[in-house]
């Protein structure tokens, strides 16, 4: 359902395969779970392999997916704590948005106040966004996993927490996703309206018909709202936002 011209006042995104690949990211910490796992003994070329294709199995959410590359490769004997840990301590210093994501936000936040919600590590989520270069785009950042991961997408509380954070009325806030059953469900069980997206690892899995919109990427999910917003009034000088300190719920 499109929304009313005037309706929208903040818009708020998932990270993962909504903003950047995280495939990206992904692939880097295998190599650095291989690279760990060389130290016992392990072919790192062929861990990386079994740690991808585990993962493409079971779905990078699934769990288990180390466990499973051991066995593969025949290796179960390796303890899998140090290797959740080199997992974990995986920060590249860099991280590509999708194409026309960077400049697109920048429109964005000239006209509204935007957040994130996300699921996931806590210090892994926030040190992605800074290798995404993205932080300052947003005056709200809710990480779900610092209130348990019982409050993960679809729960709509991490979504309330950003409306609140913001000031804006749930129904008033669009939120942008690629994952129908975590983002759509959770944004709309919040009260808010949702664009799904299909990039990343999820983009095959079918649409949810209450959604706003569905388009290829987050950057024609921009494109609408900005499309939208010629229809009404700058209703705040959104200079002034750009310049504070994003609000971190957690
Ligand atoms: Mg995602």
């Amino acid at each position: 359902v499109t929304p009313a011209a005037g309706s929208v006042a903040a818009v708020c995104f998932d990270l993962d395969d909504t903003l950047y690949p995280q495939a990206e990211w992904l692939d880097g910490a295998w190599w650095a779970v291989a690279s760990r796992a060389a130290e016992v003994g392990v072919d790192p070329t062929r861990l990386h392999d079994a740690l991808l294709a585990a993962a493409g199995a079971r779905g990078t959410d699934g769990g288990g997916i180390i466990d499973a590359a051991l066995e593969a490769v025949g290796r179960v004997d390796v303890p899998v704590a140090p290797l959740i840990a080199a997992f974990r301590a995986h920060a590249p210093e860099t991280l590509t948005p999708f194409p026309g994501i960077a400049a697109a936000l920048e429109e964005l936040a000239l006209r509204l106040p935007l957040g994130i919600v996300s699921d996931g590590d806590v210090a892994i989520q926030e040190a992605k966004l800074a290798a995404l270069g993205l932080a300052p785009r947003f005056a709200a950042l809710v990480w779900s996993d610092a209130y348990g991961r019982e409050q993960r997408k679809p729960d709509p509380r991490p979504f309330w927490r950003a409306a609140a954070l913001l000031g804006i009325d749930p129904a008033r806030v669009v939120y942008v996703g690629d994952r129908p059953a975590k983002d759509v469900q959770g944004a709309l069980g919040a009260g808010m309206q949702a664009i799904r997206v299909r990039t990343g690892e999820w983009r095959k899995c079918p649409d949810d018909a209450r959604a706003w919109a569905s388009v290829p990427t987050a950057v024609e999910a921009i494109a609408r709202i900005l499309d939208l917003l010629e229809d009404q009034p700058v209703s705040t000088p959104a200079s002034t936002r750009n310049s504070t300190s994003p609000v971190t719920s957690r």
